[in-house]
């Protein structure tokens, strides 16, 4: 039997000890005083390495601070649990469902989760029990929840090649889906990569598993749209091919709360076909409820979250973001090459791919590093103010002549 060492009287004596009370009382005049809210303040004023949507203000949201919101269970369902904002998540679906091109509502079921994270691993389940044999297909650029799902489900994954943009590559997928005919297909494509900001060709791989006589009962096709989901659908001009729509076969699609749409909390969206819900759903009485989610108590604040920014801002709202992010993002790519700096900017995308600029500029602006490059994503909250200081920042920490580390690539 192994010892586990207990936090009596033996912890005291380690020389790394600290007492609780002597460390809540110092947190605690920080919690109380400016300290912590100055550094949030600063931070939210620099922060542009991460696609978080700052601008927002949660004013309604807030005032239900102080009580336990839990949608326990299915959000179609219910519970006995009274504080609860069932019938808000509901609304919040049907917005996503509208986004995401859904023309028989009653044909789907979604629900508020707790990150995009959740979002993939509850789609890529929904997609091990629709098949047979099932194996997950994903990009090298794809994110690392998907791997870590399929790892979780214990279920194979093969990673497809993706090109210079960091969209998947479609002649190595119709390989891989070639050599994995006979196995169900759990394709997860993504609109929007974490790093690269592309847009997988969707409609190019469905047009593939077709081809290859892939039938829908052998297939699963979630796609992750954790930022890009919510900005692709509000532009002009988009081609459908990389648009996240139920209007193509389609089985889920996925986003964060916290990134596009702007929460005070990490959340997330997941909507897929009903059939696949119904299929894992089973009937618990001590919830009241079906058991369809993977969280049993779920936030309630999240839901009440997304429903005020999506009431609040509404489609128009979201569209005039989307536009003036990309545009903003558009010139700031062409400041950064106007200075000599290879940029990737992916059409439609409001992340930009640069040469990693010194320490200390990465730590001030919160950057996403990814070896000797370095990414910024256009928000609502990045204004021109944010990237002129950036901007002044990058090139006074650079050498006269840029270093261009291995991104020729990025003019691609
Ligand atoms: C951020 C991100 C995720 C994960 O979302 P979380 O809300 O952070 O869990 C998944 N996929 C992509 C493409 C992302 O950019």
């Amino acid at each position: 039997m192994v010892e586990t060492e207990s936090a009596g009287p033996n912890a005291m004596s380690n020389p790394d000890y600290i007492a609780l009370d002597s460390l809540t009382s110092t947190r605690m005049v920080e919690f109380q005083g400016d300290e912590l809210k100055d550094k949030f303040e600063t931070a939210r004023k620099n922060h542009m390495g991460y696609p978080y949507n700052l601008a927002f203000n949660a004013a309604m949201t807030s005032r239900f601070g102080g009580y336990l919101i839990n949608n326990l269970g299915d959000p179609y369902v219910g519970s006995h649990y009274g504080t609860e904002v069932c019938d808000l998540e509901i609304e919040v679906i049907k917005w996503a469902m509208n986004i995401w091109g859904v023309q028989q509502q009653d044909d789907y079921w979604g629900s508020v989760v707790a990150s995009g994270t959740e979002g993939n691993l509850w789609a890529v389940y929904l997609g091990r029990e629709a098949l047979v044999d099932p194996v997950v297909i994903c990009s090298e650029d794809a994110h690392y929840s998907l791997p870590k799902a399929a790892r979780i489900l214990g279920i194979d994954c093969i990673t497809c090649a993706s090109n210079a943009k960091g969209e998947i590559c479609l002649k190595d997928f119709r390989k891989i889906v070639r050599t994995h005919s006979h196995r169900g297909l759990v394709v997860t494509l993504t609109c929007g990569t974490t790093i690269r900001g592309a847009h997988d060709n969707i409609a190019g791989c469905l047009e593939i598993l077709d081809d290859e006589a892939i039938p829908q009962s052998q297939r699963y096709v979630h796609v992750d749209g954790a930022l890009n989901a919510l900005v692709v659908p509000f532009l002009d001009g988009v081609n459908r091919d990389i648009l996240p729509t139920f209007d193509m076969e389609i089985d889920s699609i996925s986003a964060s709360g916290h990134k596009m749409i702007g929460t005070p909390m990490p959340c997330g969206i997941l909507v897929a076909r009903r059939a696949h819900a119904d299929r894992v759903a089973s009937a618990i009485s001590y919830i009241r409820s079906n058991d369809t989610t993977l969280m049993g108590s779920r936030n309630g604040h999240a839901t009440l979250a997304i429903w005020e920014r999506f009431t609040t801002l509404g489609v128009d709202g979201f569209r005039r973001d989307a536009a003036a992010c990309l545009e903003r993002a558009k010139c700031f790519a062409a400041q950064l090459r106007s200075h000599g700096f290879p940029v990737l900017h992916n059409q439609f995308s409001l992340t930009l791919v640069f040469p990693k600029p010194s320490d200390d500029v990465v730590k001030k602006y919160q950057l996403a590093c990814d070896g000797d490059l370095a990414h910024a994503i256009v928000m609502p909250n990045v204004g021109n103010d944010l990237i002129d200081r950036f901007l002044q920042d990058y090139l006074a920490g650079c050498a006269e002549t840029p270093t261009r580390p291995a991104v020729m690539e990025l003019q691609a």
